[in-house]
């Protein structure tokens, strides 16, 4: 029989995310079970709302929206971004830099097919968001993970980056506020990063889309505020911090030494120029997001939302006899592993596979985010307290039956 082959391109390209896991549970969804969906971060589905004022700026410019607007975007959109990395302390951005994208999803496909050829390498975190690894792969080039030590609460070691650098690094992927660990970086770590990516011409690609969920003292530095000897792209959009995920808005804004990357960012504006624009209502909600009143902060201070249910899960963690973690200061996950020793053989797959069958849970096994390691598993902490609650009693009786048989 003839068959019609896909792209070998794709054969080193995983997304497990929305893999075998996911498709098992829309099976289980179809035969009437209830499955709580705790491995993507799609704060709709919980009951988020995206914030009223936002649609309403959407809904408005709905005419204005029929056209194709310009490849890097809308101006009022590109100019509202540029005056948010002001406000941060940011210098030299100009709308000029400024992309609008599909999401960040897209823009992280756009911005490296943009700089990549064959073999190119890109030093990516591990664990990792596992689109940063695949869209590394699947733009020809290599993804060299470095490591972030559970012992060291998953900030990076520049010293163990360094090390990794060859003659065909390209460039450094940063993702801060981490998913999916939940580390927010230090400013120290930030600034050696910023350093070793100057003295190797190393572009920075910043993925700050958690910017904004940070818990505690935990205190968000943006890295375009660092980097100034290279090129550095600061990635975010409304998905998260403004839960409109299905808007599909994201931009990246380029600061630092943009003067050595003319060439680079005509390739960039010729590659969106290929897609002709993003999203265009979309985009219309952006100045409204960013200038407007930021409701996000009200959620993650003791009482909100997102700090309650973090503390449900932190909760469950501490009265689990084989859980462990280190309590997620930013972002809306928890990287949680099994306790050293308590049970050999544990495997994420596996656990979370029983978990799905057994007890209707989905969650993300920690494989999923390119470690090599079968110790964790990641959920999010956008479901109510009561209910993440009950999703550490459900998994204690599933580690229960392994801890006997
Ligand atoms: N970057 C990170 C770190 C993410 O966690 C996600 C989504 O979960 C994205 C990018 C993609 O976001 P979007 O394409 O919705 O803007």
């Amino acid at each position: 029989m003839r068959t019609i082959r896909p792209s070998a391109g794709l054969a080193n390209v995983k997304y497990e995310i929305r893999g075998d896991l996911a498709r098992r549970a829309h099976e289980m969804e179809r035969r009437g079970y209830d499955i709580i969906p705790l491995n993507i971060g799609n704060p709709g589905v919980f009951g988020f709302r995206t914030p009223e004022t936002m649609r309403l700026a959407m809904i408005e410019n709905l005419k204005s929206s029929e056209a194709y607007s310009h490849q890097k975007g809308i101006f009022p959109a590109r100019e509202a971004v540029v005056m948010q990395q002001q406000s941060r302390g940011v210098r030299g951005v100009s709308a000029d830099e400024v992309f609008m994208g599909n999401g960040v999803s897209e823009l992280i496909d756009l911005v490296l097919r943009a700089l990549l050829s064959t073999d190119d390498e890109v030093l990516v975190p591990m664990p990792n968001y596992p689109l940063w690894t695949a869209a590394v792969n699947l733009n020809r080039g290599r993804a060299v993970h470095y490591p972030c030590h559970a012992e060291n609460g998953f900030e990076p070691d520049p010293k163990e980056i360094e090390a990794l650098i060859t003659s065909r690094t390209r460039a450094i992927v940063v993702i801060n506020p981490n998913n999916p660990t939940g580390a927010v970086y230090s400013h120290a770590t930030l600034e050696a990063i910023a350093r070793i990516a100057e003295r190797h011409h190393l572009v920075v690609f910043s993925d700050e889309i958690y910017d904004q969920i940070v818990y505690d003292d935990a205190k968000f530095v943006p890295m375009a505020t660092l980097v100034h000897g290279t090129l550095c792209a600061t990635m975010s959009g409304l998905s998260k911090v403004y839960r409109a995920c299905g808007y599909r808005v994201g931009w990246v804004s380029f600061s630092g030494d943009v003067d050595s990357a003319r060439e680079y960012l005509s390739a960039l504006d010729k590659l969106s120029s290929l897609r002709l624009c993003s999203n265009v209502p979309g985009q219309w909600a952006v100045q409204t997001a960013l200038g407007g009143y930021q409701s996000i902060q009200e959620l993650v201070r003791p009482g909100g939302r997102l700090y309650e249910s973090r503390q449900a899960i932190l909760d469950g963690v501490a009265k689990s006899k084989y859980l462990q973690v280190h309590a997620p200061r930013g972002a809306i996950y928890a990287f949680i592993g099994v306790k050293d020793g308590v049970l050999p053989g544990f495997d994420d797959q596996r656990f979370a596979m029983d978990l799905l069958e057994h007890k209707h849970v989905l969650l993300a096994p920690g494989t999923s985010f390119n470690t090599p390691y079968k110790t964790h598993f990641r959920i999010t902490n956008l479901p109510r307290p009561e209910v993440l609650a009950d999703v550490f009693r459900r998994m204690e009786e599933l580690l229960d039956s392994y801890a006997v048989g």
